[in-house]
């Protein structure tokens, strides 16, 4: 069966390195590639439920994928809302970087 704390957990850490590591300048194809990606990402993300809830905080959530700092920072605000909405502490988003890109111990 589907272990989709193990899946987000792996996903997450993907999805904020993937963020993390985009360009800061991103041209115009890049920042609609970004875009592209994530709305099939939350076709196809194999946990149902949590694709579902994407899809709908899509619509009125738009990813800014402006550049790398931008993109991690909404990244940050909609993993918080998942961590609100399963009781789990928020995340301190200035701190992002530091979590993906430049490494601090887990
Ligand atoms: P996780 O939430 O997986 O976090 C992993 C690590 O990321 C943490 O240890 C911390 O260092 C860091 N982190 C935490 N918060 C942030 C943040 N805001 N920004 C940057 N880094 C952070 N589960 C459900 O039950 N229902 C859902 O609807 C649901 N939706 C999901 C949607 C998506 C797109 C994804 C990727 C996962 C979803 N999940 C959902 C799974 C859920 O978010 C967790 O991944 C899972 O519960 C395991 O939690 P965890 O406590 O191990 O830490």
């Amino acid at each position: 069966p589907l272990d989709s704390e193990l899946l987000g957990r792996n996903t997450w850490a993907f999805l904020h390195t993937m963020a993390a590591y985009y360009p800061e300048q991103p041209s115009a194809e890049q920042q609609s590639n970004m875009t592209q990606f994530i709305s099939l990402f939350s076709q196809f993300y194999p946990c149902h439920k949590c694709a579902s809830h994407l899809r709908e905080d899509l619509k009125t959530n738009i990813p800014d994928v402006r550049s790398n700092t931008k993109l991690s920072q909404w990244f940050c605000e909609l993993h918080n809302s998942v961590n609100v909405r399963l009781g789990k502490v928020e995340f301190d988003c200035s701190k992002v970087l530091e979590r993906w890109r430049d490494g601090w111990e887990d």
